[in-house]
């Protein structure tokens, strides 16, 4: 059977577990899943951080966009820029927001002197 390694303690577990059944460390930070792929995974990466079905929030999303419109299609534009596509990406806003600090960090600083 395939196992992973907790990397906080170290202790094997089993590769489909969520926490380290020894020290209960979130093996993995949310993100969206591959696997589950609909809607860019954004209702499979919030199911799993909620313990909700994704087929559930899947559901209630098209609900809402139904009765609202534009307003869950924005959420869920939010939700999508705030969510890395993997476990070990990064969202696309915080990209963005690294690319507009390195932007503003290449300028000097002006320090007006005077005597
Ligand atoms: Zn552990």
């Amino acid at each position: 059977m395939d196992t992973k390694r907790c990397a906080d303690c170290a202790e094997d577990m089993k590769l489909e577990a969520r926490k380290c059944p020894r020290c209960g460390a979130r093996t993995e930070p949310l993100h969206r899943d591959m696997e589950g792929k609909k809607l860019a995974g954004v209702c499979a990466a919030l199911g799993r951080e909620l313990g909700v079905d994704a087929a559930l929030l899947r559901v209630g999303f098209v609900v809402a966009l139904a009765v609202s419109g534009g307003t869950a299609l924005m959420v869920y534009l939010l939700l999508w820029a705030f969510t890395p596509p993997s476990a070990v990406g990064r969202a696309p806003l915080q990209r963005a927001v690294d690319w507009l600090g390195s932007v503003g960090g290449s300028e000097e600083p002006r320090v007006e002197r005077r005597v």
